[in-house]
């Protein structure tokens, strides 16, 4: 997509042109085999040996060697089978090796579970110990000290991915400095953003990956200080002086070649490509600023001064990471979170627990991260597209503050595989809340403080608390809510415009067995849990109501949504991401589509499903996780002209 912003950096980045350019050229012209002795094999060796002499011009390799690999996770391997190998053999000469294996509590998950894996393969047995880190995200120094005299092998990284904090090199190296422990130091997010001289440090192993820093993905580098123990992890031709064999990735390395010829002070004619620390501490601040005006109550995780400037990672009071990550994915700007989530649950940060955050913020943290090729008009449409993002989450009633639109009918809030229904009366301003979860409290409170309502009443389907007086009927204004004694313990609640017939029953459990009989006819049901393994739950209707329409035809390619939207001019497109998604995207290829987003899609199902003529309904979203549930939900309800475009807005 072209109007896209790219803030992952630290996860990876787009190919340097020159870097390109180089590569296309080692594939096109120099394709020899480096280890051929014919002019066309000298050729490429001559490519393969300047690579290397100008990396190890730029990080101070001196004596130490130098090898390409195919990235920092074998690197890390060939570093950690080294320094594991060497421990054994200690061992079994009868010297002192040490007992324990330290790493960063920070680390990339590739160091942990290298130590453990090695460590079982190789039978050693060795203590696995995290080393604490502060609540700034470096290493307890004094931590180090105390297990320095019984460490193995220490493993530390330069710059965290997630955070940006730099560590404390120079007081590792001192805290190590009576240690017989060999030191790795992970470089990989330190690469062109930290001066690195490693022939003058005690650093024994460097792991380097190139896609971090605009070369092609599958090329790395590994450091091996000269003197420091080695163990090859590939066995075969003999390539890389026999320390990684293989025939070498020649267009990953000449990439990576350009983009250390770029690095290299001086070495362009047309002067740096580079951004200096300056200037992207400059970029760091004004993101900063456009994100603390857009979100109110921003927290950033790491403290700027000891940090990368190109990583920001922050948190939001009351908004969970997938719903900024969906925000920021609906503006073309590309961040991550700064954990790993699922769409289910977002797993909290490794790396901010360790530096003792507290939950909410290490469950829903976001990090922004950009290379040192970042153009100041790109830093400047960032802005203009996060106060956008604002604008839209202030919109929706997501930031507390109070806010003109105000919504009418239904809307279902979920979590942990329950629902929580609010039924919103524009009419009177009161809110009945059903099945209040704990978890939503915080975003029930929020919105109904922004649109301006009251809570007029909360139900419970479980045990039936909440209703407030004597009498079966409940008017909020337009609205009624009818109580439905089912005899089954269970309490369900009808509801409708004030003297028709309901529309929406509130059932608690997503099945219902022992109410079926009583329900009035045409009405769709809200569970207030999902079944037991089932994805989340919209609604349904009692099983003999309807004849679901079968799920053949449901998924449509662009293509396939373009076609149908010329053969059906009636056909209605619908944006079924949420309201902010919707208010954050610019355009969308520009075709004119309903906003309906999937938590108020039952509030449209009675006039949809009441409409003589049925016009195809094309649901669309992010991914195409959403639009495919809704369109499944009108399917399984009898409506046979729903569709939705598969993968979402993201492919097409
Ligand atoms: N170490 C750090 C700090 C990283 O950020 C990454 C990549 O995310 C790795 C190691 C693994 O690098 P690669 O993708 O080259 O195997």
């Amino acid at each position: 997509m072209d109007n896209e912003i790219y803030l992952d950096g630290n996860a990876t980045t787009a190919v340097l042109p020159a870097a390109l350019r180089a590569a296309t050229e080692a594939m096109a012209e120099r394709y020899g085999n480096p280890s051929s002795t014919h002019a066309t094999g000298l050729k490429a060796k001559a490519l393969l040996d300047a690579a290397r002499e100008r990396a190890c011009r730029l990080l101070g390799v001196g004596p130490g060697r130098l090898m390409f690999n195919s990235g920092a996770t074998e690197g890390i391997q060939t570093a950690v089978l080294s320094a594991l190998c060497a421990v054994r053999a200690r061992r079994t000469a009868g010297e002192p090796a040490g007992t324990l294996l330290v790493y960063g509590a920070t680390e990339h998950k590739a160091v942990p579970e290298s130590l453990a894996h090695w460590n079982v393969l190789l039978g050693l047995d060795l203590e696995l110990v995290p080393l604490p880190v502060g609540h700034d995200g470096r290493h307890d120094l004094a931590a180090l000290r105390r297990l320095a005299p019984h460490a193995a092998f220490v493993c530390t990284m330069a710059a965290n991915n997630e955070t940006g904090v730099i560590s404390d090199l120079a007081g590792i190296a001192a805290a190590l400095a009576d240690s017989p422990a060999l030191w790795m130091v992970d470089c990989v997010q330190a690469l062109g953003k930290l001066p690195l001289d490693l022939a003058a440090t005690r650093i024994d192993y460097a792991p380097f990956s190139g896609h971090k820093l605009y070369a092609p993905k599958g090329v790395g580098m590994l450091y091996v200080r000269a003197g420091a123990p080695f163990t090859p992890l590939m066995k075969g031709g003999g390539q890389e002086t026999g320390w990684r064999s293989g025939t070498e990735n020649m267009a990953g390395i000449a990439g990576f070649g350009a983009v250390l010829a770029a690095l290299e002070p001086g070495s362009l004619p047309d002067g740096a490509t580079f951004r200096s620390h300056a200037e992207l501490c400059a970029f760091r601040d004004r993101l900063a600023d456009a994100l603390g005006q857009a979100l109110p109550g921003i927290v950033f995780n790491a403290p700027f001064d000891k940090a990368l400037p190109t990583t920001l990672n922050f948190s939001v009071p009351g908004l969970s990471s997938k719903e900024l990550l969906d925000l920021f994915d609906a503006a073309a700007v590309r961040v991550s979170a700064g954990s790993a989530c699922s769409a289910a649950k977002a797993q909290p940060s490794h790396v901010l627990e360790a530096m003792g955050l507290p939950e909410w913020r290490s469950s829903n943290a976001v990090r922004l991260s950009f290379g040192p090729l970042m153009e100041e008009a790109t830093v400047e449409e960032a802005c203009a597209r996060i106060a956008r993002c604002g604008a839209a989450l202030r919109q929706a009633g997501l930031l507390g503050e109070p806010t003109a639109a105000r919504p009418d009918g239904l809307l279902q809030l979920s979590a942990g595989g329950s629902h929580t229904w609010l039924v919103f009366d524009a009419a009177s301003g009161r809110c009945a809340v059903i099945d209040p979860q704990p978890a939503l409290e915080d975003r029930i409170g929020t919105l109904l403080r922004a649109h301006g309502y009251r809570e007029a009443v909360r139900l419970s389907t479980h045990d039936g608390t909440g209703w407030p007086a004597a009498g079966d009927s409940l008017g909020l204004g337009a609205q009624c809510l009818r109580r439905l004694a089912s005899g089954t313990g269970r309490q369900c609640y009808l509801l409708g415009p004030d003297g028709e017939a309901p529309r929406h029953a509130f059932i608690g459990a997503a099945d219902p067995a022992g109410l079926a009989q009583l329900l009035p006819a045409n009405i769709l049901l809200c569970p207030g849990r999902d079944a037991p393994d089932a994805p989340p739950a919209l609604c349904t209707v009692p099983p003999a109501d309807t004849a679901p329409a079968s799920l053949a035809g449901m998924h449509l390619d662009a293509a396939a949504v373009a076609s149908l939207l010329r053969e059906h001019p009636a056909a209605l497109l619908v944006d079924v991401r949420e309201p902010y998604e919707h208010a954050a995207t610019a355009r969308f290829a520009g075709l004119r589509a309903v906003s309906i987003p999937l938590s108020r899609l039952a509030g449209e199902l009675p006039a949809w499903l009441a409409r003589a003529e049925r016009v195809p309904l094309v649901f669309f979203c992010r991914s195409g996780n959403r639009s495919a549930r809704a369109a499944g939900c009108l399917r399984s309800l009898g409506y046979a002209e729903a569709y939705h475009l598969q993968g979402g807005i993201a492919l097409s």
